[in-house]
């Protein structure tokens, strides 16, 4: 017999530390009021998978989020992970946001040391609630040496998602995680099983790391649609560094935002296309000509990852070129 690793756990809140009034409130309850300790004591099997330790980061639902919430997440972990008894660590988070807290992770982290991200879709006072199983999947995940080396994970509904691709495509079902290539697992009964490797650079690959990351550049998004009036853009260009574009289809702009969205380029705005469909890639010099009016294009990223991508990014460089081969690589 090996010896058990050692996992910490650390609390965010979300669905996953939430409660309804009923079994039945499977959709309509609390979020974030149950204390990570109190979580773990529902399934209290899983101290055979690893010897656990828990501790509370935060308490909130992950759609506040912002730049320090990662930063602070990503601090944390990284000291944990640089500990000799620490061998992985697992975070339990809302899921409206999980693949973004999850991408930043992937990116920033220096360790080879799973890292897994948690959520649940319904509260464990719910009916068939997945907090209990995901939690249990996601410290099997974690402290199993064939998680080790491929990043930031995310395991949800009995799957493995790599950080990078994994998406929130459904606002309710159980079934809520989709990787447009596939899922890199699977655990069943607390054993992992993988069939695929992240082929992107990752954690130790990257040029960023989170213990040298200071406060972050300020990147907005803009959701695009033919009524959207060109004010709204001047006025979201005027205050960010960078601007993510959801565009239509292939990231088409629509005639009368082009020139707000060139003048934004201009006065050293990066204006990135990305795409409303959530999938597929924005192909550079396709629908509009970027080289001509100097914008970026997302390659496949959704618009909140190419957001956490290009704040990362600027941090290092406004260089074009380089900024549009970090949509390629990462
Ligand atoms: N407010 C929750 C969140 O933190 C709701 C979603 C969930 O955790 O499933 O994202």
């Amino acid at each position: 017999m090996t010896e058990k690793a050692n996992i910490v756990v650390i609390g965010t809140g979300g669905t996953i530390a939430g409660q309804g009034k009923a079994v039945i409130n499977t959709s309509a309850y609390l979020c974030s009021v149950l204390g990570i300790d109190e979580i773990l004591r529902t399934i209290p099997h899983a101290s055979e998978l690893a010897n656990l330790r828990a501790e509370q980061l935060l308490q909130t639902g992950s759609e506040n989020f912002n730049n320090e919430h990662l930063l602070a997440i990503g601090r944390r972990v990284s000291s944990l992970l640089a500990q000799d008894d620490v061998d992985g660590v697992v975070i339990t988070h809302g899921t409206d946001t999980i693949e973004e807290t999850a991408y930043f992770l992937h990116l920033t982290l220096k360790s080879a040391k799973p890292v897994v991200v948690v959520g649940s879709m319904r509260p464990p006072s719910a009916m068939s609630s997945d907090a209990a199983l995901n939690l249990y999947d996601a410290i099997a995940v974690a402290a199993h040496p064939s998680s080790r080396g491929i990043g930031t994970l995310v395991v949800a509904n009995d799957e493995i998602h790599t950080a990078r691709d994994v998406v929130k495509s459904n606002s309710i079902k159980l079934e809520a995680f989709r990787s447009p290539y596939g899922a890199l697992g699977h655990v069943i009964e607390g054993r992992p099983r993988y069939y695929r490797r992240p082929w992107r650079a990752h954690t130790l690959d990257t040029p960023w790391s989170i213990d040298t990351l200071g406060a972050l550049p300020k990147v907005d998004i803009v959701y695009a649609y033919g009524a959207l009036s060109p004010d709204a853009v001047e006025a979201i260009a005027a205050h960010a560094r960078g601007l993510i574009y959801v565009g239509t289809g292939n990231g088409n702009v629509a005639e009368h935002l082009i020139e707000p969205l060139r003048d934004a380029a201009r006065r050293g705005v990066h204006v990135v296309r990305a795409s409303r469909t959530g999938n597929g890639i924005v192909l550079r010099n396709g629908a509009q000509p970027d080289d001509a009016y100097g914008w970026l294009t997302v390659e496949d990223q959704i618009p909140p990852k190419a957001r956490i991508l290009l704040t990362l990014a600027l941090t290092q460089t406004d260089d074009m070129q380089a900024l549009q081969v970090a949509f390629e690589r990462y």
